[in-house]
């Protein structure tokens, strides 16, 4: 990409600007110590020859001699020469070097921005789909002549279906960018889990409900230091998809347990299971297996882990997934006490 070329040749030229100011001042340093100092060499010598009784004690008499200049000169010039030949050569391995540096300086801003461009287009794609439909379908409705009451409420109805699903996808989106900004701050206090784990549980209950899913939950009255919200949403979302991805009538357990300085809290489901080839991926965004996508059953953008994730890493903790095919699937969030 251009714009990564010249930011590397700009931080190239950076780093040898520093190198140079730095070689330059040690050189000058230097030459002006050597350039002292063989002075001083100079006239001791003379004095060595001229007064040899005063050497003992050279100092006394040292400005008198002056030394000889010619000599003095040339020995300056050799220097000098020596001296820019060497910071010519740090400026020439360090433009190499530099280059390389700024390669690897860059490769990991590069990747962010390939990620975010992809998010750009996932995200962009995502938001195509409903309102195509939404648009297709007014234009449809409004080029109909004969369309009657039942049939105009027929359409808002389908509208709204679509207008929901962009609501869920901007409300979405939203909660990821406020659990990924490295800025957050939540207010923590103490708070039941066990109330967290209800209140998740009556979210998800109008689609339990409807698929005769039952939720049970096993907690002791544990207390966690956290801010309630983000725990909520974050049950939530591991709930809602135990539920999502499981059969009519079978049961989500969610147990919860402490051991040592951390509390785990596991989401068992008896659903469709997530394939081993997927589970590296089911955190990224977008991602859905291609299981929850057959037949365009089970809706969803696959933004539920990926904000998941940022919630657990905001509080130091790490998620576990066990997950065999058609078997069921089990997640375990771990959070330190
Ligand atoms: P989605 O909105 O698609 O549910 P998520 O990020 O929450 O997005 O999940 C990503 C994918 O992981 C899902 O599309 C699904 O394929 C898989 N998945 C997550 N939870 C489960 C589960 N409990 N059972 C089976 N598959 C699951």
């Amino acid at each position: 990409m251009q714009m990564f070329y010249s930011a590397r040749l700009k931080l190239t030229l950076f780093y040898v600007f520093v190198i140079f100011l730095i070689s330059s001042v040690f050189s000058v340093a230097i030459y002006r110590v050597l350039s002292h100092e063989l002075d001083r060499g100079l006239r001791l010598q003379r004095l060595r020859i001229e007064r040899p009784e005063r050497v003992l004690n050279p100092d006394i008499t040292l400005f008198l001699y002056p030394a000889d200049t010619q000599i003095l000169k040339d020995e300056l010039t050799r220097i000098r020469l020596n001296l820019i030949l060497i910071d010519a050569a740090i400026v020439l391995v360090s433009g190499i070097a530099g280059y390389f540096l700024a390669g690897r300086t860059l490769v990991p801003i590069e990747e962010m921005v390939d990620e975010q461009k992809r998010f750009i287009a996932d995200a962009s794609h995502e938001l195509r789909t409903p309102l195509t439909v939404l648009k297709t379908e007014s234009e449809v409705a409004l080029r109909d002549t004969k369309l009657d009451l039942s049939q105009a409420k027929n359409q808002i109805k389908s509208n709204l279906e679509e207008v929901a699903k962009l609501q869920s996808l901007s409300d979405h989106l939203l909660t990821l960018s406020r659990y990924e900004d490295t800025r957050l701050s939540l207010d923590m206090r103490k708070i039941k889990l066990l109330e967290i784990l209800e209140k998740a549980k009556g979210n998800v209950l109008p689609l339990a409900r409807k698929k005769r899913i039952q939720i049970k939950i096993e907690s002791t009255q544990i207390e966690v230091s956290a801010e309630e919200v983000s725990l909520i949403e974050l049950f939530t979302i591991f709930m809602d998809n135990a539920v999502k991805y499981s059969p009519l009538g079978s049961i989500v357990l969610v147990k919860v347990k402490t051991e040592g300085k951390k509390v785990t809290v596991q989401i068992k489901d008896n659903g469709i299971g997530i394939k081993a080839s997927d589970l590296p991926y089911i955190f990224n965004r977008f991602y859905r297996a291609d299981m929850s996508r057959e037949k365009n059953k089970v809706g969803g953008y696959g933004l539920g882990l990926p904000i998941a994730k940022s919630i657990v890493e905001y509080y130091h903790g790490k998620i576990d997934v066990i997950s065999s095919p058609r078997k069921g699937t089990i997640f375990i969030v771990s959070l330190p006490l």
